[in-house]
């Protein structure tokens, strides 16, 4: 069926049409229109005109991942029940913008229920968390902070499919005084609090009465964790003292200081050797203090405490601490893995469609979840078997290459395997398992030689970052996948399956990482481009704002960040305590 485009659809797509750049700009796929309807006024009952029930699917979480399964979801069958303590899409690639007023946190979020319309899809929202799923009953138990008409403040919802995209919580590794003294970086919510604090400490450090000792410890900023959005708050609070409050508080000047503690032995350890080398160089002309191999061993009220390789502990005054080290699971997911045998991962497994191992009819997608890639080397006897198609007990070149198409969908390393030794297709890899160098036509394995051929493409999994990009390409992956259950299952499309008769219904899903950046202040940015490509500089902070602005999920927002942009270039940033 056509879909006629809307302006902003047409415009979105326009963007999703440039194989761009960052790793935000998945986001196309959440971009332009809108993304939601709530439908109670056009609501069927759940009933489809040819008289069967809608399937109901109970999606949990507004963030990335559910947004993008939303706004893709095309399917009139389902009725779609959205649960999520928060009733709006936030754009966190911003927020440590919104740290330091750059762009202020409403231009970052959108209403939930007021971003677009479904037209073909029944869709609810309800706002409340879920604090339990019961595969067994096929239902969800949820709190609302609000109570409920009868006082209570729990109820459940029955589902069909199950959609878990709850994302993930920050991670404290249970280091005592981090959770009671320590920001963190995660929610809107934070960033505020953080923007709020900063300038408290500013006019704190202002008041008569203290000693230079203190008014030194009050404006000391600490950020503990040297990833991506360490790096950036940094990055973004140097900018701000510098650009702005340096000449509101000309006496804190002397004063203010930046410390970034990072455990390892560099910054932006997931970037590009050459990125990584350009922002340390730059934080340390830019007086930003980087602590590396510090591991944070405790925080107190005033001080934290911090151990270096060698086990000697210092102990620093700070004024405000910034937590950023990484994630750790919700509570909800920590109890869903229990009772379906997971208790002691980080997140939920699910294989390769985002099934969650072991669970009929659930998904899990996001930073709530990892993909369990299966390995070459656990099926490779049954690949072989598929593939000798004559059952001679050896596999020929033709036979293994007419059974390539379907491995290489199946298990992605391999074909990561071929790119990273140069090899060109398979009769390389079965060449370098042949003893003699003969011709390639003559080649012919046994099942010892095919293991060894394969035995180190295994090498080449994957996991997947906990990352927008990812959330967003999981949900349209997931969202297509719903809208041709009924189709698929009569003519699946995916690979053969090895272990089993007949093909998988779908493709396994496969990320496609399209770059990623990393802004170091001062009007520059760090990109890393597939193939290769890295740039450092102010035409890479030109490409950030374009693909940034471009990205947003609605015209409204669009238009909102472009002119926090504007007004901070003209006005520069509001210092005001509010
Ligand atoms: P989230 O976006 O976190 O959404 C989770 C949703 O679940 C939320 O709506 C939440 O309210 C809801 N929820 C939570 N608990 C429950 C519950 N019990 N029941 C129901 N709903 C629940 N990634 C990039 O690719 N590029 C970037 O530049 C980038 N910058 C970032 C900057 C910051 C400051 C942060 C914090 C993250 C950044 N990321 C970036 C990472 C990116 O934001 C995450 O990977 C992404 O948000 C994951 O999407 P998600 O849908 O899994 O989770
Ligand atoms: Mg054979």
């Amino acid at each position: 069926m056509r879909r006629s485009f809307s302006f902003f659809e047409r415009f979105s797509k326009a963007f999703q049409d440039y194989p761009s750049l960052s790793r935000i700009i998945v986001v196309s796929t959440i971009s332009g229109g809108g993304l939601i309807a709530y439908s109670e006024a056009n609501g069927t009952n759940g009933v489809v005109e040819t008289g069967t029930r809608k399937k109901k699917v109970v999606l949990l979480g507004t963030g990335w991942a559910g947004t993008s399964f939303l706004k893709n979801l095309n399917n009139s069958q389902y009725e779609v029940q959205v649960i999520s303590p928060r009733n709006y899409f936030a754009f966190t690639p911003l927020l440590p913008s919104v740290t330091c007023g750059t762009v202020e946190a409403r231009s970052v979020v959108e209403p939930i229920r007021n971003i677009g319309r479904k037209k073909n899809v029944d869709t609810s929202y309800l706002e409340a968390e879920c604090f339990k799923i019961d595969p067994a009953n096929k239902k969800v138990i949820c709190r609302s902070k609000q109570g409920v008409s009868n006082g209570k403040s729990e109820f459940s919802v029955d589902y069909d499919y199950l959609v878990i995209a709850t994302g993930a919580q920050s991670n404290t590794f249970n280091i005592p005084g981090v959770e009671e003294n320590c920001h963190f970086l995660k929610e809107v919510e934070d960033a505020q609090g953080i923007r709020k604090t900063v300038i408290d400490s500013f006019e704190k450090a202002s008041l008569p009465e203290l000693s230079d000792e203190e008014r030194k410890r009050i404006l000391h900023f600490v950020v503990v964790g040297g990833g991506p959005t360490g790096v950036e708050f940094a990055a973004e609070l140097h900018d701000f003292v510098t650009e702005d409050l340096v000449t509101l508080y000309p006496k804190a000047k002397d004063l203010v200081r930046i410390t970034l503690l990072e455990a390892a032995d560099h910054i932006l350890t997931m970037f590009d050797k050459r990125i990584t080398e350009i922002a340390e160089e730059k934080f340390s002309r830019d007086g930003i203090d980087v602590k590396l191999g510090s591991m944070v061993t405790k925080v107190n009220e005033k001080d934290i405490s911090a151990k270096t390789k060698g086990g000697e502990v210092s102990t620093i005054p700070y004024g405000m601490i910034v937590w950023s080290t990484g994630i750790g699971t919700r509570p909800v997911i920590k109890d869903f893995m229990k009772q379906i045998g997971q208790g002691n991962r980080r997140a939920l497994a699910t294989d390769e469609w985002l099934r969650v191992e072991g669970c009929d009819n659930i998904y899990a997608l996001g930073d709530c979840a990892t993909i369990n890639q299966r390995k070459v080397m656990e099926d490779v006897s049954a690949i072989f078997t598929k593939a000798d198609k004559d059952n001679s007990g050896t596999l020929t070149l033709k036979e293994f290459q007419e059974a390539m198409d379907d491995i290489c969908v199946r298990y992605p390393q391999v074909e990561l395997y071929l790119k990273s030794k140069r090899m060109r297709g398979i009769a390389d890899l079965l060449k370098e398992a042949e003893a003699d160098d003969g011709s390639k036509k003559n080649i012919e394995l046994k099942i010892e030689e095919f293991k060894s051929a394969l035995s180190q493409v295994d090498s080449q999994v994957k996991f997947l970052p906990a990352t927008a990009q990812v959330a967003a390409q999981q949900g349209t992956y997931l969202a297509k996948c719903f809208d041709r259950m009924e189709e698929c299952e009569k003519n699946p499309e995916g690979p053969i399956r090895m272990r089993g008769e007949g093909r998988h219904r779908f493709r396994p899903f496969r990320y496609r990482h399209l770059g990623s950046f990393a802004p170091l202040g001062g009007e520059q940015t760090a990109a890393e481009l597939p193939g290769d490509w890295v740039s450092i500089g102010h035409s890479s902070q030109w490409l950030w704002y374009s693909v940034y602005a471009s990205k947003q999920v609605s015209w409204r927002t669009r238009v909102l960040v472009v002119s926090d942009w504007m007004r901070r270039f003209i006005f520069g940033r509001d210092s005001s305590s509010i």
